[in-house]
């Protein structure tokens, strides 16, 4: 059974400009699962809806984004839970902390700047955990093992976060998000903001989290490295839409979609020195999404058809899904 199972959702946002109201696209119609214990992720070019698309499905749904559509079905052991049925922030901010936890891009919205470290651990503790008996030498015996196990030094702990360099507070951030050990991890462009070898740590700290934990992890990064270092599996979205779906080895070496195609080929290879190339134009306004295929503007394989009608997200071998009438019938 997946962990995860999204249908059909559309979560848009809702602006109003000189007295017209607009609604802006951003996720629109997906559908995907997440199995236990993979690490799923999701591509794309800033703005097509991928930072959205994570907020959905973890249930951080604040005005102007709204749900329009479509369900988010956690299946946990013991219980399946429609993340979206939970009408109050209330009640979905129960279900965080010691089921799912959030890496965000930036430490410092999670790290309190006034506030030494330990005191976001107790905070985090005191907000989710609700045994009987605890005290607070047990409770930062529990985050020193912790941060023992992620190879993090004890002494951080007495450190306000400016004290602290960009990647040490994302390690804190991400210790921070896996103490209680959550069954689901979302990770929004977690090393984005962070130089190449960094960058490096912090993935490795991810994955020996996952391997001991165990816990279903999706990712969302633009950064296609990322992706091929750490993800099972991968998506592509474009313009709302995911438009490609497979094995993150598969994905890389026989990719289907003419907009997959580009994303690789515009990458730096080791040795080749040709000129890369990339997708010409822009991705499309979410507000005024173009008619049929909404890549079709920029695609170099464009027919009458795709100007005209939407491709399905399909199958076409098994565990790839594509969106494209160029592989229709290649199944
Ligand atoms: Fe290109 Fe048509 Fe395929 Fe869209 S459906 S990616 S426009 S060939």
């Amino acid at each position: 059974m997946s962990m995860i199972d999204v249908k059909e959702l559309k979560a848009y946002y809702t602006t109003e400009k000189y007295g017209r109201i607009y609604r802006v696209r951003a996720v629109d119609g997906v559908s995907f699962q997440v199995h236990k214990n993979e690490i799923y992720g999701i591509a794309g070019e800033s703005g097509c809806g991928k930072s959205t698309l994570l907020k959905a499905i973890s249930g951080l749904i604040k005005p102007p984004l709204e749900i329009l559509e479509g369900e988010v079905i956690y299946n946990f052991d013991d219980q399946s839970l429609n993340i979206l049925s939970l009408q109050e922030d209330k009640q979905r901010r129960k279900v965080r902390g010691i089921r799912l936890s959030h890496i965000p891009q930036g430490s410092m919205s999670v790290l309190n700047p006034v506030r030494r470290i330990r005191k976001s651990f107790q905070d985090l503790i005191d907000a989710h955990l609700k045994l009987e008996n605890r005290t607070h030498l047990n409770d930062m015996n529990m985050v020193k093992k912790h941060l023992d196990a992620l190879g993090l030094e004890w002494n951080v702990m007495h450190s306000f976060p400016h004290q602290l360099s960009g990647g040490m507070r994302q390690r804190i951030t991400i210790a921070l998000a896996t103490i209680l050990k959550p069954d689901i991890i979302f990770a929004d462009e977690p090393t984005t903001a962070l130089d190449v070898v960094v960058q490096r740590g912090v993935v490795q700290l991810i994955k020996k989290i996952k391997k001991e934990q165990q816990n279903t992890l999706i990712m969302v990064t633009h950064d296609l490295a990322i992706h091929a270092n750490l993800c099972d599996r991968l998506a592509i979205m474009y313009a709302g839409k995911i438009v490609e779906e497979a094995d993150v080895n598969l994905l890389f070496n026989q990719p289907k979609h003419p907009y997959t195609q580009m994303l690789l080929d515009s990458l730096p290879k080791l040795g080749d020195k040709s000129t890369r190339t990339s997708a010409p134009g822009t991705p499309p306004s979410l507000i005024n999404v173009p008619p049929g295929c909404r890549f079709h503007p920029r695609c170099p394989e464009a027919t009458e058809r795709c100007r005209r009608e939407i491709p399905e997200l399909v199958e076409v071998e098994k565990g790839h899904r594509v969106a494209c009438f160029l592989e229709e019938g290649s199944k």
